[in-house]
């Protein structure tokens, strides 16, 4: 039996679809189930994984290493495979994906279809710029295209949200890497200023800061600014045994302000004076969160939205606002990261953009809606967008205003799916493919 009813939602919880999921371990079962949106791990947070009252092909079956070339460094991986598992592999022989976002679970076919970014945007660019060429299935009929090939509908389907087809495999020109660690130095912000003061002078590769977001006045924006490189000194210490996991939905109190402010401070503390350098395993730096599955029940049953904006840099003191808007709304808890952008993106739909990015979690509930609208507005106002793979709130004036090369990627979708068979909950919510 191909399809299975079922329900099941994105990693914030908040939404949820009941459907159909096929989870083929072929391509040839996969080019039998036709012209249906192909879903990853699940690890964008609102409905752009999510197609109720229809079919989705889940592709985390389809997870094999089709190629590797020690000298160049190109992988050739079908859509399914983990993000974090091609690092896991190649890192020790001294390869390692060119961008990764915070999470390894994020399949191959997700991080092109949200054209995902990493620490190192500012220096490396966005995931698509690194892929070579992928297979993409329409209809159950497979082609390959390429940068130089097919251009149109590689940039339509780069960051283009899974509407053009099913990417079934792609070739990727990793970076070189000095081995399986990471030399991280960590340093205490104190205010907004300091903290943007950092992230623009930090010469590292990978840079990014994790913001207090319950942090006000003189206080407003401190932090701690990690910088990292890879290294060939073996980190200290391995990941220890089994990864841990959150065993029930936490209830409401947890994420009270008073025990969020209480957490942040502690954790800030945590860093000395001066600063701190430490090796740490690959995974530790750049999949934080990673080794205690099902984290996001701690936000409890109703689940949690994430906020992520980038706006122009001209525009930072718009986003100190946004920061204290949202300090003093005492709904923030304690994810909140703050990253530079630089001006790479490889898609028509892609989110980064240069300047400055800020990604809050909040737990589901009324006033975090209201506030996350007004937040979304505001980005607008600045010239700024919101992050599509986190979004679960934003209408869709304001998507479309926001991504100016909306209507040529809605073109071409419509050329290569006319039928809108690979809509999903989140492009119907925002009449996304609507002309
Ligand atoms: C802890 C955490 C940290 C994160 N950090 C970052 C970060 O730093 N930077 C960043 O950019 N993102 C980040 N994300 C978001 C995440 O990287 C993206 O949402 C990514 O797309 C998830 O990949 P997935 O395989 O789970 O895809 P899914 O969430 O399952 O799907 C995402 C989209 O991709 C489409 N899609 C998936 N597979 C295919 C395919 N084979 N063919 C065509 N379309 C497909 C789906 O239709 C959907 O539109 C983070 C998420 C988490 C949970």
């Amino acid at each position: 039996m191909l399809w299975k009813s079922t329900s099941y939602t994105g990693w914030g919880r908040a939404l949820s679809a009941a459907g159909e999921l096929a989870r083929p371990e072929r391509m040839s079962t996969l080019a039998r189930l036709g012209a249906v949106p192909a879903i990853g791990a699940r690890r964008s947070y609102g409905d752009a994984c999510l197609n109720t009252a229809g079919q989705a092909a889940d592709m985390s079956r389809l997870d094999r290493i089709l190629g590797f070339d020690a000298e160049t460094g190109r992988v050739e991986a079908e859509a399914g495979v983990p993000i974090g598992e091609l690092a896991r592999l190649f890192a020790p022989l001294g390869w390692m994906p060119a961008v990764m976002p915070g999470t390894g679970f994020a399949t191959v076919g997700g991080c092109i279809a949200m054209d995902v970014h990493g620490k190192n945007h500012h220096a490396d660019g966005s995931f698509g710029q690194h892929v070579i060429s992928l297979k993409l299935m329409q209809d159950g009929k497979s082609r390959t295209i390429a940068p130089n090939r097919g251009k149109a509908l590689f940039e339509a389907t780069v960051g283009g949200l899974g509407q053009t087809g099913i990417i079934t495999s792609a070739k990727l020109q990793m970076i070189p890497c000095e081995g399986p660690g990471m030399e991280v130095t960590e340093q205490r912000v104190e205010d907004w200023d300091e903290h943007i003061a950092l992230l623009d002078s930090s010469e590292a590769r990978y840079t990014v800061g994790w913001l207090d977001a319950t942090a006000r006045g003189k206080h407003l924006g401190r932090g701690i600014v990690e910088e990292a490189r890879s290294t060939a000194v073996r980190p200290q210490s391995a990941p220890k045994g089994s990864a841990k996991s959150v065993p029930f939905d936490f209830p409401r109190f947890t994420l009270s302000r008073v025990i969020v402010s209480g957490f942040n401070k502690a954790y800030y503390l945590r860093i000395r004076d001066g600063g701190q350098t430490r090796i740490k395993p690959l995974e530790e730096f750049f999949f934080p969160l990673d080794r205690i599955r099902d984290w996001n029940r701690l936000y409890g049953k109703s689940g949690f939205h994430q906020f992520q904006c980038a706006l122009p840099e001209a525009e930072l003191p718009r986003l100190r606002s946004i920061a204290e808007r949202i300090a003093g709304s005492g709904l923030a808890s304690p994810l909140a990261v703050l990253k530079r952008l630089g001006p790479g993106s490889g898609g028509l739909m892609s989110f980064p953009m240069a300047g400055y990015t800020l990604a809050v979690d909040f737990r589901e509930g009324p006033k975090a809606r209201a506030l996350i609208s007004e937040l979304i507005s505001e980005a607008q106002a600045g010239g700024g967008r919101i992050y599509l793979a986190k979004d679960s709130l934003a209408t869709e004036a304001q998507v479309k205003a926001m991504y100016p090369d909306w209507r040529r990627w809605a073109e071409a979708c419509a050329r290569h799916d006319p039928e809108g068979a690979l809509e999903t909950d989140l492009t119907r919510r925002l009449s996304l493919r609507s002309l």
